[in-house]
């Protein structure tokens, strides 16, 4: 039993003393379940603060984008607004009030497990509905779905080249601490069959939990019309190594050491992603960095008429402008990407 003793770890400790090792992607899951159902992590009283929370320059732009979509698709009724992990609720309030100056003013999908953010989301949207799957998404209308920073805490799976092929690493309890162990047998997973190559030691990660999400809404899309925009941290090319992280308190800490109490993500993979919107005949627009789809999307300007109507916010703007812009912060690390039904026109924010 793991010295953190916290009640997921005893739940993990439990299932591995009676399953043996089990998937990363089941750690994950567990972890990152009880994680989110105790408490509100974002903020600066929080563990980590996400676009939204910085700036309202971020939803009125989110806003702005999904209003001129949809104009230009000529106004199509029941275009539903849907968010998948709306967190506080703050991206759709910003986006939505926006989204009412063009005239757009949809019925609200929340995708949401989180019994502690819920609540936050019911406070400034009581008339959304709340979904705990996509399937019960509505099933006509065209589906214009926003994710931001949702698709980084699915589980991931992970994998090793040795000596005797690629093993899946599994998650076990040794001397008191959770830690990877290869599986005993060679991984059936397809991404084995591209490994040749690979020094020994070398980690390759996909995500099937992302993947099968990904697949259901991009069906959605090419069937009920609409997008798809995905806005998280991530790469648009295979790579290889970890991207698992843990965050408490704004700082890293290990992955294995207090699951349920820190926030577990993994890098998006967005090239993967991009597949499989394309293999449902989607068409993929971007990813573009997100500092370059701001600046597209006028954040420059939107940033100098908030500081013109309250000098006194000036600063605070300025310094939001720069961490949501700038390649140091979050302009390059985080992606902007989106996939439209083929019938719907070429959004904004991706120039040539
Ligand atoms: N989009 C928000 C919050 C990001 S945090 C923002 O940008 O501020 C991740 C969000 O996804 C939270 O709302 C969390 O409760 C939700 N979430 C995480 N895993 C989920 C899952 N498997 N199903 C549904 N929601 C999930």
């Amino acid at each position: 039993m793991p010295e953190s003793g916290s009640a997921t770890a005893q739940i993990l400790a439990e299932k591995i003393g009676r399953e043996g090792p089990i998937a990363l992607s089941d750690y994950m899951g567990i972890a990152n379940a009880a994680y989110y159902s105790a408490k509100d992590p974002l903020g600066e009283q929080g563990d980590f603060v996400t676009a939204p929370e910085i700036s309202q320059m971020f939803g009125e732009l989110v806003g702005i984008w999904l209003s001129d979509l949809w104009l230009r698709k000529g106004r199509p009724h029941h275009a539903h607004y849907v968010e998948l992990g709306p967190g506080r609720g703050t991206l759709a309030s910003d986006a939505l009030r926006t989204m009412t100056r063009f005239g757009y003013e949809p019925d609200i999908h929340f995708v949401e497990t989180s019994a502690a953010l819920k609540a936050k989301q019911a406070a400034l949207h009581p008339g959304a509905t709340w979904h705990a799957t996509v399937e019960n998404l509505p099933d006509s209308g065209p589906l214009m779905i926003v994710a931001n920073e949702f698709f980084d805490a699915l589980p991931i799976e992970q994998f090793i080249v040795t000596p005797q092929g690629l093993r899946r690493l599994m998650v076990t309890c040794e001397a008191g601490s959770f830690v990877t162990v290869p599986e005993d047998r060679e991984a059936e997973d397809p991404i084995s069959r591209a490994t040749g190559g690979f020094p020994i030691g070398t980690i390759l990660e996909t995500s099937p939990a992302s993947a099968a999400l990904w697949e259901r809404l991009s069906g959605r899309v090419a069937k009920q019309g609409g997008v798809i925009l995905i806005i998280d941290y991530g790469y648009d090319r295979p790579g290889t190594g970890s991207t698992l992280q843990a965050v408490k308190n704004h700082m890293p800490v290990n992955p294995f050491d207090s699951p349920g109490s820190a926030d577990l993500t993994a890098h998006v993979n967005f090239h993967s992603l991009a597949n499989i919107a394309r293999s449902r005949l989607l068409s993929v627009h971007g990813p573009a960095e997100q500092g370059q789809w701001l600046k597209t999307m006028g954040i420059d300007q939107r940033a100098a008429k908030l500081a013109l109507a309250s000098p006194e916010k000036a600063d605070a703007v300025r310094a939001a402008h720069h961490r949501l812009t700038n390649a140091e912060e979050m302009g390059s690390l985080f992606r902007v990407m989106a996939a439209t039904s083929l019938e719907w026109p070429k959004p904004e924010g991706y120039p040539g």
